[in-house]
């Protein structure tokens, strides 16, 4: 007996029915079909969320996150490049001050701020990178510079300063990071009043445009009472950020030495291309693997626009994207 086409596929692709997209151990699933011709996810930090018990809070983490990531879809959509929705859609997570990154930005162990960021492009594997600037508004655009400018790829401390000042890029005052949260934080570390669990906020971006190019980006203020002069994985190539055209994009948020340690970003890529793993399943091995629990988590994306967002903490702020209709936000668990 034949079976009619339409019941063998839902036979053999239950995908076909349309299962909406689920998550599941902090694992984002995307249903099947088709690929979509662009997609993007962001984050804004995996770690403790004690405010998303809070209706107010909870309510403006995810305005914020949804914001953020409409400009973004609102650049794909329009036929944006990757690296453009990436950048701006990191600016405007810098710019607000609920998450650790330009203002907002977490303090060092000597009350001052240090800012981490890069970006990459997966179709040329340009890239550049930015560590403890003190005096830049938006790390993320300088990184840009450093890609697009000069030689080099990773630009760090007085120098990096002073390139923002010659590039004549929007240079604020410490004071313009500082916020009363953070500083909070900071007092709390210092007292050692309670164990703090490390605070989340740094943010990241992925994404796949309408020709096909990937790209990735990341800016954090680090980790709370950092020593001065510490660099995390953030600003670095391979470790808190990657994007290769033939893999995918990555970027990371979590305990940056780890990150470092284990080449998160780039040892994703790798297995998907070396040893031919799906997205998924070389994000899985990596994040759920490799890397202890609480260290952190990525948020990805494959050329094919498969789109992953992986943790390992208690929560990861996140949200995704793509031209099929796909929108969410999730702060939080
Ligand atoms: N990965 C960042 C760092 O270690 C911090 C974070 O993602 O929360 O600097």
């Amino acid at each position: 007996m034949r079976l009619p086409w339409a019941a063998l596929c839902l036979l053999l692709f239950p995908a076909c029915l349309g299962v909406p997209s689920t998550e599941e151990h902090g694992v984002a699933r995307s249903p099947g079909g088709r690929p979509p011709d662009y997609a993007i996810a962001i984050h804004g930090g995996a770690g403790s969320f004690p405010q998303q018990n809070d209706p107010v809070e909870r309510e403006a983490y995810t305005a914020s996150l949804r914001a953020a990531l409409e400009a973004g879809v609102a650049i794909l959509d329009g036929g944006g490049t990757s690296l453009d929705a990436v950048e701006s859609v990191i600016r405007i997570l810098e710019d607000d001050p609920l998450f650790n990154a330009g203002r907002g930005a977490v303090y060092t162990n000597d009350g001052r701020h240090e800012l981490d960021a890069s970006l990459m492009d997966g179709a040329s594997l340009a890239c550049g990178g930015v560590a403890g600037v003190t005096r830049v508004k938006n790390p993320i655009s300088l990184a840009r510079l450093v890609m697009e400018r000069t030689p080099h790829v990773l630009l760090a401390g007085p120098g990096a300063d002073q390139f923002a000042k010659l590039e004549g890029v929007d240079l604020v005052d410490q004071e313009y990071y500082h916020t009363e949260r953070r500083l909070l934080q900071l007092q709390r570390r210092q007292d050692r009043e309670r164990a703090v669990d490390r605070e989340h906020g740094t943010v990241g971006a992925v994404a796949l445009d309408r020709r096909g190019n990937l790209a990735a980006g990341t800016s954090t203020g680090g980790l709370t009472g950092k020593q001065h002069g510490r660099v995390g994985d953030s600003p670095l190539i391979g470790a808190g950020t990657f994007a290769k055209n033939a893999t995918c994009a990555v970027s990371g948020t979590g305990t940056g030495e780890e990150f470092i340690r284990h080449g998160v970003a780039r040892s994703i890529s790798d297995h998907m291309e070396y040893g031919g793993l799906s997205l998924q399943a070389a994000a899985d091995q990596v994040v759920l693997g490799t890397l202890e629990p609480g260290d952190g988590g990525i948020i990805a994306v494959s050329h094919a626009g498969e789109l992953v967002l992986v943790f390992n903490t208690e929560g990861m702020a996140r949200g995704a994207a793509d031209s099929r209709g796909r929108f969410e936000v999730h702060f939080g668990d």
